[in-house]
């Protein structure tokens, strides 16, 4: 079983490499692959009161992440291209429910079938401060993913949380938007304000992304999805990964594993389930549906799926190959995989 989840912050959470493996997180490998072969997208994420501050702190996260495939060869793996998916396709290495013996063994790393897959997004364009050259460079080092904004207003658009400083994407957004899709970098609007996601809309060249993001029909809050921008996302082909914070599940803020599900069957009602796959938010977040602890529970999620209507192909989809299927335009066509 192969599993991918679009959205992780445990990078701003430990120091050291070998953390990744091991820790009192929502996320670690050994758990991560306790439910089969896994793709996780690795958020840079930081807070802090500028720019530079904020992008010091990604790039140091940056850092981490090559550092730990450098010491780990065997079991990370940054992708960078299509190509790179290839190795963890049609894996069906682990099953629902059976735990493999690295995870009994806390000191023991991953065995190499276990090696987890690791796209890099950053959580903001702060990482890029005021030139479309970094760009180029955080491409090269591996980055695969922009999320415009977090919480706050940037150089390159709006946030939803934000003042509405340029009303949408500002006219170094839209470049920045361009370039980014003319390397091969995966555009995703969660966080973006309404006016931000209709600039983009308006101008993007490839399939663009939600990665944590719910359904505002739902559950109302700001950081979900109305129908329309749903529809527009599966309009150009994109994705749309399920946030499991429960402030975004329900208006009550107390969630359950059936609440999941619901966003799920929703967006499958409303444009089909090939666009849906998961953005969790571990670590991203400070509370979790009841009944999951923290990535090693993803498998009870499946089995939900499974026990209802959906058949074992869309099943696999969500869990992991839709987000494949969807991005290979995108990561197949930068400007380097061309020459
Ligand atoms: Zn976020």
């Amino acid at each position: 079983m192969l599993i991918l989840d679009a959205h992780c912050d445990i990078l701003s959470k430990i120091k050291a490499p070998q953390e990744l493996f091991s820790n009192n997180h929502h996320w670690d490998a050994k758990r991560a692959s306790s439910n089969g072969r896994f793709l996780q997208v690795f958020s840079l994420f930081a807070e802090g009161p500028n720019e530079s501050d904020i992008k010091g702190k990604m790039r140091a996260q940056l850092n981490l992440l090559t550092r730990a495939e450098k010491m780990y060869p065997r079991q990370l793996k940054i992708i960078k291209s299509y190509k790179d998916f290839e190795p963890f396709l049609d894996c069906e290495s682990a099953s629902v429910g059976v735990k493999p013996e690295a995870y009994i063994d806390a000191e023991k790393l991953l065995t190499p079938e276990e090696q987890v897959g690791c796209l890099i997004e950053a959580e903001g364009a702060e990482i890029i401060g005021d030139s479309l050259h970094e760009i180029d460079q955080l491409y090269d080092a591996g980055l695969r993913i922009l999320t415009l904004c977090w919480n706050n207003d940037n150089r390159v658009c709006d946030s939803i949380a934000g003042q509405n400083t340029h009303n949408g994407l500002s006219p170094f957004g839209y470049s920045v938007v361009k370039r980014a899709q003319d390397l091969g970098i995966i555009i995703d609007v969660s966080h973006a304000s309404d006016e931000t996601f209709y600039d983009l809309a308006e101008i993007t060249q490839k399939p663009f992304i939600a990665s944590h993001s719910n359904c505002r029909a739902i559950c109302s809050h700001r950081r979900n999805l109305t129908d329309e921008q749903i529809m527009i996302i599966a309009k150009n082909r994109g994705f749309i990964g399920i946030n499991l914070y429960p402030d975004f599940l329900n208006n009550s803020g107390n969630a359950y594993i059936l609440d999941i599900i619901k966003h799920i069957d929703y967006i499958a009602s409303l444009v089909g389930v090939s666009f849906i796959g998961f953005g969790c938010d571990f670590d991203g977040v400070d509370k979790l549906p009841e009944d999951i602890k923290g990535v090693e529970d993803m498998d009870k999620i499946i089995e939900e799926l499974l026990k209802l209507n959906y058949t074992e192909e869309q099943v696999k989809g969500i869990i992991g190959y839709n987000f494949i299927t969807r991005m290979k335009v995108c990561l197949e066509s930068g400007l380097n995989n061309q020459g």
